[in-house]
């Protein structure tokens, strides 16, 4: 990892105020990690997207999707199984990156469902340019079904997020 230096020039401080307000909390790395993995890895029709997830030992892991039309999973899924494989089992923020230099792109549907069921207070990267943003998982599914409060066995298994 290297150290870089930038030089800021000054800048009008409302302007500047307003910046840092929209990149506050805003994981550069494991955008970095992604889009990184997104413009290398990613080739043809199988592998579209990238996700990076930031474990809560604060290590980054990366996947690409396995698209199919048998219902191949995102790149998000396949980052759960990674992350696993590695003995993380905890995951605090996730973001998704599209190849051909799509951007971040936010979750599908299935992906909030599984990643809200996983991670209960996960947070995801959203937005584009200066509009990237952190949000909770919650608030992109919001009156969310929960699959472990519907469990028939709900009651004699603990819970699968390990928050
Ligand atoms: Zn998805």
């Amino acid at each position: 990892m290297t150290t870089q230096t930038h030089h800021v020039d000054p800048v009008d401080p409302v302007d500047h105020l307003d910046h840092l307000d929209h990149l506050d909390h805003l994981d550069h790395e494991l955008i970095q990690a992604a889009t990184q993995v997104a413009r290398t890895r990613c080739r043809g029709d199988h592998h579209t997207m990238a996700a990076a997830a930031r474990a809560r030992d604060g290590r980054i892991i990366t996947a690409v999707n396995a698209y199919h039309f048998t219902g191949g999973p995102c790149a998000e899924l396949v980052v759960i199984g990674a992350a696993a494989a590695q003995g993380a089992y905890a995951l605090d923020t996730i973001v998704a990156v599209g190849d051909r230099d799509r951007g971040v792109v936010p979750p599908c549907g299935r992906c909030r469902q599984v990643l809200v069921d996983y991670f209960p207070t996960l947070k995801v990267i959203v937005g584009a340019g200066d509009r990237l943003r952190t949000v909770s998982l919650t608030d992109l599914l919001p009156e969310s079904y929960i699959w472990a409060d519907h469990r028939l066995d709900a009651e004699q298994t603990a819970p699968i997020a390990t928050s």
